[in-house]
């Protein structure tokens, strides 16, 4: 347990112009009243990671750089995504702070559990995990293929916390060790889990995006996909594993029809039996393949073990001494 820790907040930003400057704003009014209260240090900062963005995300963060004493930016090259630009901001904070806070740049996550994030730090707690009590604020469609993924998760032996993403408090050795994880695919809610440590949850509602727009809408998932045809070549394997399962589902509807067929007294003998084997077959076999396929594609990936982001720029400087920064 650490008094008074240094707290860094690192909050992930993709074209967010619109949101920054209200985020900004409410986490200087909660950084200094947890600051006045004694419960962190007074070194605490925020680190806005700008995520490649396009529109003038960095230039609002340099711009709060030069009058907020607690904002700091971290620039992205290019965008990352928003796990990778998550993981360049933990390992950049991790080396001048005693805890950190990811946190959404859009406020969904309500920002007044931070001081209970911190209490149970201050208590002890390594991990501390910030669970969604209702979806309410959701559409149908987010709501539901999240459950679906969350017991997804589960059936496959997969330890997430259910309804929760990636609001959460870790302490600096938790960092540490996370960085000794090396895989390029990254899932941080299904790594934390395994690292271990004594973690608790702490509950909050979740708001509707204060302003812009979500940027995982469905549409761009699907451009990712076609991207990935044209630049990596996994991406093929893994359309043998769909017309596999087309090709079975289709088995099972000519099963129907020539079952039928033969009580109707249709077919050669033989020939129903034998229709059936070739679709059945051929369609997982195809399955089978494309699942193999999917490893390999992953082993790929790993094996390049390409770095998961590049920094650009940054406003802090590393191995600097903590009480020469602003
Ligand atoms: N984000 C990011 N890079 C990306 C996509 C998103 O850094 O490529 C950030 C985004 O700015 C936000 C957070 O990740 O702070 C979560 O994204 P978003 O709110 O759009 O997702 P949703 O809440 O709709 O799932
Ligand atoms: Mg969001």
């Amino acid at each position: 347990m650490v008094n008074n820790p240094v707290l860094s907040l690192v909050i992930p930003c993709y074209n967010e112009e619109a949101v920054l400057p209200e985020t900004i704003k409410r986490l200087t009014i909660i950084i200094n009243d947890l600051i006045d209260e004694h419960k962190i240090s007074a070194h605490s900062k925020m680190l806005l990671v700008d995520d490649g963005s396009r529109d003038r995300t960095w230039e609002i963060i340099e711009s709060h750089n030069e009058t907020n004493k607690y904002v700091h930016g971290l620039k992205l090259a290019k965008n990352a995504g928003h796990q990778n630009a998550l993981l360049a901001g933990l390992n950049h904070a991790k080396e001048y702070s005693d805890c950190v806070i990811s946190v959404d740049a859009d406020l969904q996550d309500d920002l007044n559990v931070l001081e209970e994030f911190i209490s149970k730090f201050n208590e002890g707690y390594d991990v501390v995990y910030g669970v969604r009590k209702s979806r309410a604020t959701d559409t149908f469609f987010k709501r539901s293929t999240a459950q679906g993924f969350y017991r997804l998760m589960n059936t496959m032996g997969v330890k997430v916390i259910y309804n929760h993403a990636d609001y959460r408090l870790m302490s600096k050795r938790v960092l540490d060790h996370l960085s000794e994880f090396k895989e390029v695919n990254l899932f941080l809610r299904g790594l934390v889990p395994l690292i271990g440590y004594k973690s608790t949850e702490v509950y909050y509602d979740r708001n509707e995006r204060f302003a812009g727009e979500s940027k995982y809408p469905l549409k761009k998932m699907l451009a990712f996909a076609f991207d990935g045809i044209t630049s990596f070549s996994v991406t093929p394997i893994r359309l043998i594993s769909a017309v596999g399962f087309l090709m079975f589902a289709f088995s099972l509807l000519i099963a129907v029809y020539i079952v039928i067929n033969k009580f109707m007294g249709n077919t050669t003998s033989g020939w129903s039996s034998l229709m059936i084997s070739i679709w059945f077959i051929g369609g997982i076999q195809l399955v089978a393949l494309g699942l193999i396929g999917e490893y390999i594609g992953k082993i790929y990936k790993e094996v390049k073990a390409r770095p998961k982001y590049i920094i650009e720029k940054s406003t802090v400087k590393l191995g600097e001494n903590k009480e020469t920064q602003h």
